[in-house]
């Protein structure tokens, strides 16, 4: 049971958000629901985060130089989502379809209509007027009595410095590229980009293209991709070797495992033994967690694409209640986790929820790790729900807050939404069969709409 109260918390406090994507716009939200006073400092131009396309890429296709310009969306053209609708909205704000020009009514809609709807939330909720655009964060820095003093600069390039009772950091973690490591690399001749470069397929017009990844933008990609390649071989970490080889309703995508070693001579390599002369490697190999604005003295650091310590995926025991982070653990919802996350946040800042003492916190985090280390789990997915770990997650954090639990629908529609994907990748997003599951969802949102 939550136990310890901290000094810092109080009815109402100065809350500085870093980011207006899904997570900031409801951490918002939320926090000013508890009485406090936000102000969302947001980079950009408008709301929405990952979901504003740009076809703009960076000048540094593989997003390795720290001083390129910084494109923050890794959306493609063609992307829709990978989840249905009706798992996509927050819990009391369902995303449903909306009639009106250019709206998109499919299940699994493209990326503009997520946009809109988040558009649609920040109107509904009145958060555009706590959002200080083209704002960035520079830096935060945790100042004496728990405080942050953050700097940002406008769109005049003038510097700001203020100080807030708290910071939510609500930055997103689909920007900044992890690349593999391949052996050869240096020499080896061809184009390399990372799928946060992707755009559109023309680029790979009649070339041999070596994708890295399987996860389901690897998927969506290779599939766009193959039909202009001449070739399109995919090196996949974790496939069983009887699905290695010649993919099943493509004339020109083979399935391997990881790359070995790559050569001077434009070879691919890969563990199978198989190689190819290859004309690009694509990383759709996931993303870092960055920070670069975070200044802790070192209680909180990202070590092998673990944010830690972190109580709950949420707040840095030695610094609770004063930082937390929405939106970090994968292999959940995204929209609902922030928002019930973001619920328990301002909770806590209001004194209205308790949370145990720094010590009981450190030792969960320990449990965690060492929970790992038993079942032979790399450190890397410490923020990787396990399976059947999306449910209790998100009723622990409703639990903490004192609202209903998560409908059980969810994790099904979750696990069919993955199932589809991993049967028809090509065409699971037309082919849905579980109305069922529609049904339990839309009874549940009749409580909002
Ligand atoms: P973001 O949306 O990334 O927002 C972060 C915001 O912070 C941005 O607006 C950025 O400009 C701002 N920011 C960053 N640094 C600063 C700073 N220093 N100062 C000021 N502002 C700053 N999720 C799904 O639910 N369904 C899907 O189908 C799905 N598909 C996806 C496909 C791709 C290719 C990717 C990359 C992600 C996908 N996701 C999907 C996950 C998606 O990222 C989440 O749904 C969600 O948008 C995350 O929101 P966020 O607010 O945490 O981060």
């Amino acid at each position: 049971m939550p136990t310890a109260v901290s000094p810092l918390a109080s009815a109402s406090l100065l809350v500085a958000v870093i980011g207006a994507g899904a997570s900031g716009l409801v951490a918002a939200r939320e926090l000013r629901r508890e009485g406090h006073r936000v102000v969302v400092f947001e980079r950009g131009d408008q709301v929405g985060g990952t979901w504003i396309y740009s076809p703009k890429v960076e000048s540094d296709l593989l997003g390795t130089n720290p001083d390129r310009a910084v494109v923050h969306s890794s959306l493609y053209q063609s992307l829709r989502t990978n989840l249905p609708r009706e798992l996509m909205g927050f819990q009391d704000y369902p995303f449903v379809k909306r009639e009106g020009d250019g709206r998109d009514g499919r299940r699994f809609p493209g990326h503009k209509e997520v946009l809109m709807y988040l558009q649609d939330f920040a109107t509904e909720f009145g958060i555009n007027e706590l959002v200080r655009f083209e704002t960035e964060v520079v830096s935060a820095k945790l100042v004496e009595g728990g405080k942050w003093k953050l700097t940002s600069k406008g769109r005049s390039g003038d510097r700001v410095e203020e100080i807030y009772d708290a910071l939510v950091v609500c930055n997103g973690h689909y920007t900044q590229p992890r690349i593999a490591d391949i052996p050869g690399i240096k020499v080896w001749p061809g184009k390399q980009m990372h799928s946060h470069n992707y755009r559109t397929p023309d680029r790979f017009q009649d070339q041999v293209v070596v994708v890295i990844g399987y996860g389901p933008s690897a998927v969506d990609i290779y599939i766009e991709v193959s039909g202009v390649a001449k070739e399109v071989h995919v090196a996949a970490r974790s496939v069983a070797d009887d699905k290695l080889g010649k993919l099943p309703g493509f004339k020109n995508v083979w399935l391997h495992s990881m790359i070995d070693s790559v050569h001077e001579d434009g070879r691919v390599v890969f563990n199978d033994g198989n190689a190819v002369y290859a004309d690009v490697i694509l990383h759709c190999t996931g993303y870092e967690h960055y920070f670069p604005f975070l200044e802790t003295n070192g209680a909180v650091t990202v070590d092998d694409h673990c944010v830690e310590p972190l109580y709950k995926h949420v707040f840095p025991p030695a610094l609770t209640p004063s930082l937390s982070f929405v939106g970090i653990p994968v292999k959940n919802v995204p929209f609902l986790m922030a928002e019930l996350q973001s619920k328990w946040i301002a909770g806590i800042l209001s004194n209205r929820i308790a949370l145990p003492s720094k010590e009981e916190m450190m030792e969960d985090v320990k449990a965690l790790y060492s929970s790992l280390e038993t079942s032979g789990t790399p450190k890397r997915f410490a923020h990787h729900l396990a399976e059947g770990q999306q449910l209790p997650y998100n009723n622990w954090l409703a639990a903490q807050c004192g609202v209903p639990p998560v409908g059980e629908w969810r994790p099904k529609m979750y696990m069919a939404a993955a199932e589809g994907r991993a049967l028809q990748p090509s065409t699971y997003r037309d082919n849905w069969e579980h109305d069922d599951l529609v049904l339990e969802a839309q009874k549940d949102f009749s409580r909002y709409l």
